[in-house]
C-alpha cells in the first residue's frame, strides 16, 4: 500500500492535522519497525494507503544526539522505504522561512523525494496577511528551485483543508 508521510518542525500542528484527517473515530495504527513505534506511527486511513507520522525534526530539547538520532531514523525511512509515495511538509504559515526547513526540502530535492508543503494555521492570518506570507515563502523557495511543489493550505482549528488533501492523495493513488 502506498504510504503518505507528515513531517515538521515540533509545534507546526501535525498531530492537529492528523487527528483532522483521521477524525480520531475507528482509527487503527499498526507500527512499522519493531522499537520505532514512538517514533513512526503508520495510520490506516482506508483500505487504499497509509497515513505515516514522522517525528518532528529540530527539536531543541531532545539535544544534539537526539537530533542526530532522530534525523538519521527519518532519513532512513525517506531513502529507504519503497512504499513512500509523496512527504507533506509543513510549514506555520505565519513564520518566515525557516533555514531547517528550506535545508530538507532541498535534501529531498537532491535525493528526487517527492514532495508537497502544507501551510498549516491558516485561520490564524488574514486573507491579505496570509497571501503576503504565501507570496514572501514561494519568493524564497523559487530562489533555490525552478519549479515550486504542490503547496495546501489548512486549518485543524477551522477544520480547513482537509477534503482537498484527502482528493490530492486519492489522486495520486489513482494514478499509482
Ligand atoms: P505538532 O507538535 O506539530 O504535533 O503540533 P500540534 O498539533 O501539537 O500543535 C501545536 C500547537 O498549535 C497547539 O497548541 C495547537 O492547538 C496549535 N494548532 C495546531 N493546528 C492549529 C490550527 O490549525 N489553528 C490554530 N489556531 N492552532 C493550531
Amino acid at each position: 500500500k502506498p504510504e503518505y508521510a507528515f513531517i515538521g518542525r515540533s509545534n507546526v500542528g501535525k498531530s492537529s492535522l492528523i487527528n483532522m484527517i483521521t477524525g480520531k473515530k475507528g482509527l487503527a495504527m499498526t507500527s512499522s519497525k519493531p522499537g520505532k513505534t514512538q517514533l513512526i506511527n503508520h495510520f490506516i486511513i482506508n483500505d487504499s494507503w497509509y497515513l505515516v507520522d514522522l517525528p518532528g525534526y529540530g527539536y531543541a530539547q531532545r539535544g544534539k544526539e537526539g537530533r542526530e538520532n532522530i534525523r538519521r531514523i527519518i532519513e532512513d525511512y525517506i531513502l529507504e522505504r519503497e512504499q513512500l509515495t509523496n512527504l507533506f511538509v509543513l510549514l506555520d504559515c505565519r513564520l518566515e522561512a525557516q533555514k531547517i526547513d528550506l535545508e530538507f526540502m532541498e535534501w529531498l530535492g537532491e535525493n528526487g523525494i517527492p514532495f508537497s508543503i502544507v501551510f498549516t494555521k491558516i485561520d490564524k492570518l488574514g486573507g491579505g496577511k496570509l497571501r503576503e506570507n504565501l507570496n514572501a515563502y514561494t519568493k524564497k523557495l523559487l530562489e533555490s528551485w525552478e519549479e515550486l511543489p504542490p503547496i495546501l493550505l489548512t486549518s485543524s482549528e477551522k477544520k480547513e483543508g482537509k477534503e482537498e488533501l484527502l482528493n490530492y492523495i486519492d489522486e495520486i493513488t489513482k494514478s499509482l
